[in-house]
């Protein structure tokens, strides 16, 4: 398996790092959005985000909130987006999970092109209590 962000983490791949440490890594995005968008990338591959380890989803929330603070200090956008994709029809290119984090601006021109839907009558509350059957907790 050739992952470029193992490699990353391995420093047989470069890539300008953040922050991190014993389990997250974060390093610029080398497309990015805005300059300054930054991933956060766990250190150990798993493929989306359901398949993180239980350990590693506090330190990446963590690490998400240590490196957004230092780029609105350093670079005071407008806002933020935090995101990532899960899956090829989501948009995911690297699978090894990753939380995109980039800077916004006033009339930036970057929008999310979206198809909103409406639910019909008493869809609503079928589309919570078949959700709802499946949550564990
Ligand atoms: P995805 O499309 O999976 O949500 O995001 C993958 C991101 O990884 C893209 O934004 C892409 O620009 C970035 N990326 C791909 N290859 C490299 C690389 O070699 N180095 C860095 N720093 N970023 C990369
Ligand atoms: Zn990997």
């Amino acid at each position: 398996m050739d992952c470029i962000f193992c490699n990353i983490i391995e420093r047989k791949a470069k890539a300008e790092i953040i922050f991190e440490n014993e389990k997250i890594i974060s390093f610029l995005d080398i497309n990015p959005i805005h300059l300054g968008h930054i991933l956060v990338v766990p250190k150990m591959h798993c493929i989306d985000f359901l398949s993180i380890p239980e350990e590693y989803l506090n330190p990446l929330i963590q690490v998400t909130k240590i490196v957004t603070d230092a780029m609105v200090k350093s670079l005071k956008p407008d806002g933020y987006n935090l995101f990532s994709n899960n899956g090829n029809a989501a948009g995911q290119s690297i699978y090894h999970f990753h939380m995109h984090i980039t800077p916004r601006y006033f009339n930036d021109e970057i929008k999310f092109k979206l198809n909103l839907k409406q639910y019909r009558e008493a869809e609503m509350k079928d589309f919570a209590e078949k959700i709802r059957r499946e949550v564990r907790s």
